[in-house]
């Protein structure tokens, strides 16, 4: 079976939703699962008219969304009346949660996310049958997408696996599913976390193991660096696991970073293609780095993450070991917030955050260690490559960044070789990649 993932602007407009149809039935003897995201800019959307409706407003809004969805069933000739149910339910919540007046919770934010991906699968689907293909659209949640009950960013529970292979498989129509969705226990609706829908894609392709999971979107494939600031960006036909990961992760908007672990862990490829040249090759990501490493060029690719803060910690007491590092993690373990980036001397530690929810709260934990300073507006550049750690490219790269006078600072070399990571004031950000792309992907 082969899952076949859709992204926004795969689903964007009625000639998009004709182009998914005939890429799917042109591959039906894999046995194709589809999952698809919202058309493109909904999810943005349905979460302002919440935001709106909790203040007694929405009512344009909501017809811009429903006329949204009206104008491409009308382009592809399908009846009006087949989104109708959805949105007298979207109706109903929208009255409700302006009746309400209370503050907007993230569980009734994540109901009204949900009817993004609910209406385009019916739309795909319909499109399908319509193109002679028998399909059925179904909420991920009616297949065992069950997850647990972290609205807004949830994760599928472990049992979740076991009852999509046993609904899936014993299907005998392509299923069109939404991405981004699940239901806990209880019933209630949650979501994946904002572009989740590969994440939706990698767990189901996980669970019935698939023959691959293709991740479907409107550029050629996974770039070297990001499109929108580097026009020249190129594709790059192979990338293992480990490196999409690292990138995903810091800011390489093409995948959730969420979306590579399920996979990896079965060995189940994951391939990046452009819905609008179906013929084109894409990415391929592999399970192994190593078998990687000879044919790979020194610096294949890199990603940006902004809105990075250090937090220096300086005391005497690191010298000499007394444990304060462990105490040091406790706090951020406490604080619920990841760490991306740490870098160490005798006498301080410097770490990075993203997510500054806690800030107030491990500064003042922090205090009790040691000396504490913050600094914000700072951005990780990441690199990745077969040979990344090779004799003279860190020489080749910080020479390069410090002839056009950009200052880096907390360097960190993955022990595995994968990445090369560091920090840069944020205001150099685009600069920075620019002049890197030059320097490594273009010469
Ligand atoms: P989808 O709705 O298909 O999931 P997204 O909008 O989430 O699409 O992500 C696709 C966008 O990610 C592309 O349009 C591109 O501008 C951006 N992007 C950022 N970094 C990269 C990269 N390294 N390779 C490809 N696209 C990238
Ligand atoms: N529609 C959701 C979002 O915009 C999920 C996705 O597109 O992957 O975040
Ligand atoms: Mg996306």
């Amino acid at each position: 079976m082969l899952v076949m993932k859709f992204g926004g602007t795969s689903v964007g407009s009625a000639k998009a939703i004709s182009e998914v149809a005939a890429i799917v039935k042109a591959r039906l003897k894999q046995k194709p699962v589809v999952v698809v995201s919202a058309v493109s800019g909904v999810t943005d959307g349905l979460i302002r008219l919440a935001e709106e409706a909790s203040n007694g407003k929405g009512a344009d809004l909501f017809s811009s969304i429903h006329g949204q969805h009206k104008d491409i069933l009308l382009d592809l000739k399908l009846s009006e009346s087949l989104c109708d149910k959805e949105f007298a339910e979207l109706t109903a919540l929208v009255k409700k949660t302006r009746k309400k007046k209370s503050k907007l919770t993230q569980k009734t934010l994540d109901t009204f996310k949900s009817f993004g991906e609910r209406l385009s699968s019916l739309i795909v689907a319909e499109t399908l049958k319509k193109a002679g293909v028998p399909a059925k659209a179904f909420p991920a949640w009616e297949l065992g997408m069950i997850t647990n009950d972290v609205f807004g960013d949830s994760d599928p529970l472990p049992e979740s696996s076991a009852l999509l292979k046993k609904k899936i498989c014993a299907l005998t129509l392509v299923p069109v599913i939404t991405g981004f969705l699940g239901k806990t226990k209880k019933g209630e609706i949650t979501t994946l976390g904002r572009g989740g829908s590969d994440y939706t894609a990698a767990i189901i392709g996980a669970a019935i193991k698939a023959e691959a999971i293709q991740i479907w979107k409107e550029v050629d494939g996974f770039l070297t660096t990001d499109p929108r600031i580097v026009p020249e960006a190129k594709i790059v036909s192979e990338l293992a696991f480990e490196e999409a990961c690292e990138l995903a992760y810091f800011g390489a908007k093409v995948l959730h970073p969420k979306t590579i672990l399920p996979a990896m862990e079965l060995g189940v490829p994951v391939q990046v293609l452009n819905t609008f040249k179906p013929e084109g090759k894409g990415t391929t990501i592999v399970s192994s780095f190593e078998d990687r490493r000879h044919k790979s060029h020194s610096v294949e690719a890199f990603s940006r993450k902004k809105g990075i803060t250090i937090l220096h910690v300086r005391s005497p007491e690191f010298f000499d070991g007394s444990g304060l590092m462990a105490k040091l993690f406790k706090v951020f373990e406490r604080h619920r917030t990841s760490i991306d980036l740490i870098a160490t001397s005798v006498v301080s530690v410097s770490l990075t955050i993203d997510n500054e929810k806690y800030l107030k709260e491990i500064v003042h934990d922090l205090k009790n260690l040691g000396d504490v300073s913050v600094v914000r507006g700072k951005a990780i550049i990441c690199m990745v490559g077969g040979s990344i750690n090779a004799a003279g490219v860190a020489g080749r790269i910080f020479t390069t960044l410090g002839k056009h006078e950009i200052p880096v600072e907390m360097i960190s070399q993955a022990a595995s070789g994968v990445s090369m990571t560091f920090v840069v004031d944020e205001c150099d950000t685009e600069r920075a990649l620019r002049i890197l792309h030059a320097e490594f992907i273009e010469k």
